[in-house]
């Protein structure tokens, strides 16, 4: 016998584990993806202790079938994608199958989901199943992660501060929300109240949660269109600025992502208005054809490549130049920089 062996699904979870759930806000983000891939409306998160004790997320989504709910737990099984050509034309949040088998495989995880019919409860410890039994009807997913990295210790210590640790969680709900304003997200914090959005699709509505309303009433509206790209957003005039780039929010296809290009073309639309060191607070939502973007890029899903990025940064900057030159705040005359 040779020396090269295959590893168990337990341990390839486990290494997956390492990129898809590095810390409780990866966990957020996998869990409220999957409620809004499964359609939901409503959402509902509570968290204990920055997530480390406990994050529950209860959803009002289309549930998952009995016969369905052990599968969602195996490593590349997914009810997003079927073939290669799916995986270029990606409309969905998720794709990769490995977010639950990962997150179960560091955690305790108690599922209870129905699709209207008779539900499911399973309870699964370290990603073994300890419980599988029939649970109430009511339609959605209600999930919960406890004791998070118990079977990782290093990774337990690599988590930092309540106080960090909140504050990415925060980030990551606050641009969930402000990519799917048509969703309610309301986010609980040892029984505190952090965010609770109408889902009435109201971006501004979502901004005021977020930034406050006084920072909402200098954000004027951003739109731009072309042939291949629609830009619609909001931009703080530059008399309201901060200190990083974190208040630059960029979403395509509903998906925020990060992208170097796209924030840098978003400062150059600013041309000179911004102080040094200071940056805007921005939201823009970027629809195209999906075939031009490819999410498939890092497990996390937030780095995009960009088959036409030229094409799109040039449009993101004229159209915020635009407004600016509408405000009269640079001249009309100017075209580039
Ligand atoms: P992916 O989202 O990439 O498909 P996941 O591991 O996150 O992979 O989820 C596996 C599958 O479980 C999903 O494809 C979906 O069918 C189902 N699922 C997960 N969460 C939910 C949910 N909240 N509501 C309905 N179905 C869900
Ligand atoms: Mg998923």
């Amino acid at each position: 016998m040779g020396k090269i062996i295959q590893l168990n699904d337990s341990l390839s979870n486990k290494i997956a584990a390492g990129e898809v759930v590095e810390r409780p806000a990866s966990v957020v983000k996998e869990l409220l993806e999957n409620a809004i891939d499964a359609g939901s409306t409503i959402i509902e998160i509570e968290l204990e202790e920055a997530g480390l004790a406990k994050i529950r997320l209860i959803d009002n989504g289309e549930g998952i079938a009995e016969e369905d709910v052990l599968n969602a737990f195996h490593r590349h099984a997914t009810s997003k994608i079927k073939d290669e050509n799916d995986l270029f034309r990606i409309k969905t949040l998720g794709f990769r199958g490995e977010a639950l088998p990962s997150i179960a495989s560091v955690s305790n995880v108690e599922l209870k989901t129905s699709t209207g019919d008779a539900g499911t409860r399973l309870v699964l410890s370290g990603g073994k199943v300890e419980v599988m039994e029939k649970a109430s009807a009511r339609k959605g997913t209600d999930i919960s992660v406890t004791d998070l990295f118990f079977n990782t210790p290093a990774r337990l210590k690599y988590v930092k501060t309540i106080h960090t640790e909140l504050g990415n969680i925060t980030d990551v709900v606050n641009r969930i929300a402000l990519s799917h304003p048509e969703v309610s997200i309301k986010l609980i914090h040892n029984e505190r109240k952090l965010l609770h959005t109408n889902g009435k699709d109201d971006v501004r509505q979502v901004l005021a949660g977020i930034y406050g309303l006084n920072i909402v009433k200098k954000m004027v509206p951003v739109t731009a269109q072309s042939l291949d790209f629609t830009i619609s957003g909001y931009a703080a005039l530059p008399e309201v600025t901060r200190a990083s780039r974190n208040y630059i929010s960029t979403m395509i296809n509903g998906r925020f992502i990060k992208n170097y290009s796209l924030a840098k073309a978003i400062q150059e639309g600013y041309h000179t208005l911004l102080p040094i060191g200071r940056y805007p607070i921005v939201l823009l939502n970027i629809v195209m054809d999906p075939q031009l973007v490819d999410v498939n890029v890092h497990p996390s899903k937030m780095e995009v490549r960009l088959s036409k990025e030229n094409e799109l940064t040039e449009l993101v900057k004229t159209s915020l130049q635009n407004v600016f030159k509408k405000q009269e705040l640079i001249p009309a005359g100017y075209s580039r920089p």
